[in-house]
């Protein structure tokens, strides 16, 4: 093998509230010679996600943090370019924990990795097509169980996940009320989207408008932000309400825990229910979900977009995005280049509705 420099990001201190790119280290080295089992990647794409933050804290979670000095744990999708590993052929396309780098040698543990299927856009199993998508699959047809005819509300609505929540909820036939910051997003969430109405939670009273739109009350409220947004959809709650708690990022950056909603009791008072997961709990099911989100997707029945960014010396300002509501749906940069021509990334199909 050729003599290769990898370019990465290590992860140099524990954040202290917001991220800042001073908790990441650059580095540059040579790519160690594989062993048997090992194969390595060219990442394409990373994927940056809010959860990246708690793997950033030394808590304990549904992962183990990442070490200080170690490469940043992040989903990527790239390309195998070598291999002593029989279940990964040279130029196959594959996604995995391949983290905040330009290759990794993968193979093992965390880096085990998956094949990509032929005719797959290379950026979906990170999106519409990978966790993101299944989270929102999941999070609200199991916890949520939507009906028909039904109110659902979304925070974090214009976001990977929130949209295609929103969106799938659509699909079951309920009326959807999006929640997102600034009139651009708000804008996607009714004409694009077709949300049937929308709140800009920036310069909207939230509690109020959520009265407005949801006059019978919110049936499902699929929430990715927490904070003063869980507690005025709590105050707006219908009888028999579900709440799926699927993400807090209002308070991933906070030094000190905020106190929780003031208002839990209206849970007893509608007989409603709240509910957490982790979208690791569904991983038999997983083949399900991409299926049918896929399906969706061709069909033009959910629209998603991606936020693709370039070049792996602005991953930590990438990962920034997400807490500054810069990017709208599903935050990717890339990376790298197919050695073939490859469908990278698509925004779908305009909907057919
Ligand atoms: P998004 O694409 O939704 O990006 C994050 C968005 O959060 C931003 O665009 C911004 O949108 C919004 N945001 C940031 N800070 C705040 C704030 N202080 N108050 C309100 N909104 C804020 O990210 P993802 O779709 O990847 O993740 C969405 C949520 O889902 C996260 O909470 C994440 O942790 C959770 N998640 C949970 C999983 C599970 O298994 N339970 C799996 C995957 C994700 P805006 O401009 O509207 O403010």
């Amino acid at each position: 093998m050729t003599e290769r420099i990898n370019r990465q990001w290590l992860l140099a201190r524990r954040p202290v509230g917001m991220v800042s790119p001073a908790d990441f280290e650059f580095k540059q080295e040579t790519i160690p010679a594989l062993t048997d089992g090992q194969y390595l990647v060219r990442n394409i794409y990373l994927s940056l996600d809010p959860t990246m933050r708690g793997w950033m804290e030394d808590r304990e979670s549904y992962m183990p943090p990442v070490s200080l000095g170690e490469v940043m744990r992040c989903s990527a999708v790239g390309q195998v370019v070598e291999s002593r590993n029989p279940a990964f052929a040279e130029g196959e396309f594959v996604s995995g924990l391949f983290g905040m780098q330009e290759y990794a040698v993968a193979g093992q543990g965390f880096t085990h990795g998956a094949r990509i299927p032929d005719g797959t856009p290379l950026s979906w199993p990170l999106g519409v097509a990978g966790l993101t998508g299944m989270t929102a699959y999941f999070g609200l047809l199991e916890l949520g169980k939507p009906v028909q005819g039904e109110t659902v509300l979304v925070s974090g609505a214009a976001g990977a996940t929130g949209s295609i929540a929103a969106q799938i909820a659509k699909l079951e036939g309920c009326r959807v009320i999006g929640i997102a910051g600034g009139p651009e997003k708000c804008s996607l969430l009714t004409d694009e989207y077709g949300l049937d109405g929308a709140i800009d939670y920036k310069t909207e009273d939230v509690e109020q408008r959520i009265k407005e739109l949801c006059p019978r009350g919110v049936d499902v409220f699929f929430d990715n932000v927490g904070g003063k947004i869980l507690e005025a959809a709590l105050a707006n709650l219908a009888t028999g309400a579900r709440i799926v708690l699927c993400g807090g990022i209002s308070g991933y950056s906070d030094e000190v825990a905020q106190p929780g909603p003031r208002n839990l009791m209206n849970l007893v008072l509608q007989r409603g229910r709240m509910e957490g997961f982790i979208i690791i709990d569904y991983v038999a099911r997983f083949p399900e979900a991409v299926k049918m989100l896929t399906e969706w997707v061709r069909a033009g029945k959910i629209l998603h977009h991606e936020d693709i960014q370039e070049g792996i010396e602005n991953a930590p300002e990438t990962f920034l995005r997400l807490f500054r509501g810069q990017n709208i749906g599903k935050q990717l940069l890339k990376v790298g280049e197919a050695t073939e021509s490859r469908a990278l990334s698509s925004n779908g199909p305009p909907a057919a509705r």
